[in-house]
């Protein structure tokens, strides 16, 4: 669409995920989603769930869920993107003021609307980049904020050409905040997230079937909770 903001399913993606259905079942780790959403809204809605109750660990590699980092409540991301699980990036609040300059998971929702995400198809304010972005977060608040002051001349804090940008940017930021922000208020069906229990029988049909070799051994080997 015009807008750029549909996420659309890589076509790589679709074959795979009756697979990984059939290796969670065999490995009896839980999975839990939801017709129409991203996993990123699921993974909101646990959180929100949780959040405040008990400390939440987010471990991925999208940075998309840097949205759910809240000191207050003891949610961070572990972020495998760069280092892998074994030297992850904890992502707390002070993270984000260092790495992005936005003080909080929501600051940095309303930066990403702005800033946009290549990797999501999302083309973000033209002329606008992170540093911008977060500037523009940081003086008004909220994207909402920064189009108010955008369509008011006499408003302080725009240069004009930023104010032109986001004013043309109109049709894009009607909708990209439905896109860049997670859910956490889906109904999901009900998973007992408890520790794997795989199925042996199972689990060695499919590492035949797809050829895992010594990677199955050292699976059941890291799933293994010795007592
Ligand atoms: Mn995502
Ligand atoms: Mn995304």
């Amino acid at each position: 669409d015009t807008t750029g903001t549909t996420e659309d399913t890589p076509a790589d993606l679709v074959p795979q995920v009756p697979v990984i259905v059939e290796l969670l079942a065999a490995l009896g780790i839980a999975r839990v989603g939801a017709a129409g959403y991203e996993a990123d809204d699921v993974i909101g809605t646990l959180v929100e769930r949780t959040a405040g109750r008990r400390p939440v660990e987010v471990v991925t590699g999208d940075r998309d869920l840097f949205q759910l980092v809240d000191d207050a409540r003891g949610v961070r991301v572990l972020y495998t993107a760069r280092g892998g699980v074994r030297d992850a990036d904890v992502v707390d609040e002070a993270f984000l003021t260092q790495k992005y300059r936005v003080a909080d998971g929501t600051a940095y929702g309303q930066m990403s609307i702005l800033r946009g995400d290549t990797s999501d198809g999302l083309p973000g304010v033209a002329g606008i980049g992170e540093k911008t972005a977060a500037d523009l977060i940081e003086r008004f608040g909220t994207v909402e904020a920064v189009r108010v002051a955008a369509a008011d001349p006499s408003s302080p804090g725009l240069t004009p050409a930023r104010r032109r940008r986001i004013v043309e940017a109109a049709d894009y930021l009607d909708v990209a905040g439905d896109v860049v922000l997670v859910r956490r208020g889906l109904e999901l069906p009900a998973a007992e997230p408890l520790l794997p229990i795989p199925d042996a029988a199972a689990f060695a049909a499919f590492a035949d079937e797809v050829g895992l070799g010594t990677t199955a051994d050292r699976v059941l080997a890291a799933l293994t909770v010795t007592t």
